[in-house]
């Protein structure tokens, strides 16, 4: 029997011991072989100021020369006024783990005079982003859905070791509701340690003044203590203070490293006691991948998707109602499909509507034309004809022909009368 107190429709559960072998166990692995074989797809967009070291950290993330190397800027007067948006896709592949990985590039970001509008493109792309996979999933056949959502944002905060500036608070204020924002402080070895804490400290409560949510490493109840630790520990070091390079150094004790050389020393990228970028790396990718991709889509998108259905007059219960109850979401999907062929309908009528009205002035206009010429005809015609008339009552009252009229005529009216 089901408790009073139990929602209808859970049956209860009895925990049972299993007498042996079922197979079930072997479910993880399942789910492995699936994902291995279907690859993953990650977007990553990087925002910060030209020249923060963007793609040298993301060649550094992803260990491959995503990048290009880049031409120098052109003279500010010969650069574009506006913010760009720019992807590079590349298909990576590790231990027979197969990434497909979107890099979405904003040059030009801050670094104009006026740099008020600059978050405008980036929201805008953000969200044409979940317009395009709002579509795929109502579209009648939605069994190949290409997930092109921006997962995480990286934004760089240039290393001034003041606080945020207005265009850093701007932008995360406009974004924080739309993607996972991960901020970093770039160059982070041309700042000491000191002076990294402090700055980590200023900007930290500037985010919390402003109620800007960052992403943080989710933990659930029944995790075990050690990944607990691992969630803190990446938390502890937000915002990353990361040094990029792609270059292997030679340290003083002889090893090869990724870092940045300088005459007092070797930065390591890849050391924790030099900066954050392992720990950035995990968050990112080793550890909280999947959640970046979660958090996407169970939150950033279905929270957007419930105020574009609502804006479009579209009346939608909780999330947990339509998950349970497919005849909702089935109503739901109707709806938003006929408000889009009503628009359709509309704009057709309203295209053929224009057609019918320059048509209509073309036709109006020749009915005049011809109206014109008809009437000038008609106007020469009853001349000629009251000319004649006057010429016949002339010839008829035997009067001689006026002087100016032709002898020939003369000579013919005379003869015809004989
Ligand atoms: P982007 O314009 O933001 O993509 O910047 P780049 O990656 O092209 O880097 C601009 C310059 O900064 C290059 O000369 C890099 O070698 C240098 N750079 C990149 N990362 C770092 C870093 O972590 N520390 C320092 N000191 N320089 C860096």
């Amino acid at each position: 029997l089901i408790p009073p107190t139990q929602p209808a429709g859970l049956s209860n559960v009895i925990r049972k011991k299993l007498m042996g072998y079922v197979g079930f166990a072997n479910l993880p692995n399942q789910v492995h072989r699936k994902s291995v074989r279907k690859g993953f797809q990650f977007t990553a967009m990087v925002v910060g100021e030209s020249g923060l070291g963007k793609s040298t950290l993301i060649n550094t993330l992803f260990n491959t020369p995503l990048y290009p190397q880049k031409e120098p800027l052109p003279p500010a007067a010969d650069r574009p006024k506006t913010v760009a948006i720019e992807s590079i896709g590349a298909d990576i592949e590790e231990n027979g783990v197969r990434l497909h990985l979107t890099v979405v590039d904003t040059p030009g970001f801050g670094d104009f005079v006026n740099n008020d509008d600059s978050w405008k493109p980036i929201v805008e792309n953000i969200e044409s982003r979940f317009d395009s996979y709002l579509e795929q999933e109502n579209r009648v056949n939605r069994t190949k859905i290409v997930d092109n959502r921006v997962h995480a944002c990286l934004y760089f905060i240039q290393p001034t070791g003041h606080s945020l500036k207005q265009l850093d608070i701007e932008f995360m204020r406009r974004l924080h509701t739309k993607v996972n924002l991960i901020p970093i402080i770039a160059k982070a070895d041309t700042m000491t340690d000191e002076e990294i804490l402090e700055f980590k400290h200023r900007i930290l409560s500037d985010i919390e003044h402003h109620n800007i949510h960052i992403f943080q490493a989710p933990t659930y109840d029944n995790e075990d203590e050690e990944t607990i630790a691992e969630a803190e520990e990446i938390a502890s070091k937000i915002p990353f203070a990361v040094v990029g390079s792609d270059k292997l150094v030679d340290t003083p004790d002889g090893r090869q490293v990724r870092g940045r050389e300088y005459p007092w020393g070797v930065v390591e990228v890849d050391n924790e006691d030099h900066c954050d970028f392992v720990k950035l790396r995990q968050m990112l990718v080793r550890t909280y991948m999947e959640e970046l991709r979660e958090y996407t889509n169970d939150f950033l998108y279905e929270n957007w998707r419930t105020e574009k259905l609502l804006s479009m007059g579209v009346a939608q219960d909780s999330s947990v109602f339509k998950e349970i109850n497919p005849a909702a979401r089935l109503q739901e999907e109707r709806i938003l499909h006929e408000a889009k062929l009503a628009k359709m309908e509309a704009e057709m009528k309203m295209v053929f509507q224009q057609k019918v009205q320059e048509k209509e002035a073309k036709l109006k206009q020749s009915e005049e034309e011809l109206y014109a010429r008809h009437k000038e005809m008609k106007d020469a015609l009853e001349k000629q004809r009251a000319d004649l008339e006057d010429k016949k009552r002339k010839i008829e009252s035997g009067r001689p022909l006026t002087p100016e009229k032709s002898s020939t005529t003369r000579k013919k009216g005379f003869l015809q009368r004989t």
